[in-house]
């Protein structure tokens, strides 16, 4: 009688299991053809100046429109690309169609893109981030690659030469999600990053409240010292974009100000910051 029982939640769980592996296996068979078929595309974030309320920068966030299983989150597919290694070329696919987009938008608007740890380490990865940028005629001092803690944790060499050698032509460094990781010191000591990014779990959620301002205010302190700006993530409501601005940010990212949108919704939102006549004008003419 258990035994029948044990079995069947044996099977059970094998069903789930391999079920979740199946998935990931489509996933990373229709991966490399997603690019060809144009499924893949790429958002805007803005982030922005929490005194001026304007635009300083979008965040690239990659959207993956599956003919059959919908969107799919780049929390799904970028670990199951960073595993079989095509996250190499959807990473320069996607600096690529970000640089062109950025490359149509005013000239004090700077564009930010994740890079995993494997793309950074990939042969040749400071040359195909420029050839990308140059080719889309994007200044290096209008890119800004956001990095998180983890890829300090192995090959410190090859990282490090990466982020010397793109620093050295005008490309910018931030430390995204700050605070997840292992938040070292050290790594704000080595590298020249001008922009930290303060996780979104301080902002939001169960963690919230006096030690996590405190933390907050810490990070902002470092960050103006350091003259580096300290941007909070998840910004939601009115109140958080406040408790933030207090604390010291002067950058803020969330919904509160906008979700990701399409490059033409990007381009508008700019548009309407800067001549809000002239595109109400447009649009009903
Ligand atoms: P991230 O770089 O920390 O990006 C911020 C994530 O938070 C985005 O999720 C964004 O949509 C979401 N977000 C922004 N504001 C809010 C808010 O107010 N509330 C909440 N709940 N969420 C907010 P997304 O687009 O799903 O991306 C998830 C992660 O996937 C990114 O985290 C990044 O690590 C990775 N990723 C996205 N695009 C790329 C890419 O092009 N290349 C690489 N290597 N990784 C990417
Ligand atoms: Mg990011
Ligand atoms: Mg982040
Ligand atoms: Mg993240």
């Amino acid at each position: 009688q258990a035994k029948v029982g044990g079995r069947n939640q044996a099977r059970f769980y094998d069903c789930s299991m391999s079920r979740d592996l199946v998935r990931r296996r489509e996933i990373e068979a229709e991966l490399r053809a997603a690019i060809q078929r144009d499924e893949l595309s790429i958002f805007f974030q803005p982030i922005v100046d929490l005194e001026t309320g304007r635009i300083r920068t979008f965040e690239a966030l990659v959207r993956w429109f599956h003919p059959e299983k919908g969107e799919l989150r780049p929390d799904e597919f970028i670990p199951v690309a960073e595993e079989t290694g095509v996250i190499v070329t959807l990473g320069n696919w996607i600096t690529k169609q970000a640089a062109r987009a950025a490359a149509t938008w005013p000239e004090d608007v700077t564009l930010a893109v994740n890079l995993s740890p494997l793309q950074i380490r990939a042969p040749g990865a400071a040359i195909g981030i420029l050839a990308a940028i140059r080719e889309a005629g994007l200044a290096p001092e209008r890119l800004e690659l956001e990095v998180t803690e983890s890829l300090f944790l192995d090959d410190s060499e090859s990282t490090g030469a990466f982020i010397e050698e793109l620093s050295a032509v005008g490309v910018r460094f931030a430390l995204d999600d700050f605070g997840t990781g292992y938040s070292s010191l050290g790594y704000i000591n080595k590298f020249p990053f001008s922009k930290i990014k303060v996780d979104r779990s301080f902002v939001s959620g169960p963690k919230v409240g006096r030690k996590s301002d405190a933390i907050i205010r810490a990070v902002a302190e470092m960050g103006a010292r350091l003259d580096m700006a300290i941007v909070a993530e998840g910004l939601e409501t009115i109140e958080q974009v406040r408790a933030v601005s207090a604390a010291g940010c002067t950058l803020g990212q969330g919904y509160y100000f906008s979700r990701a949108v399409p490059d033409y919704l990007a381009a508008l939102l700019l548009a309407q910051e800067r001549n809000p006549k002239g595109v109400n004008r447009a649009a009903v003419g």
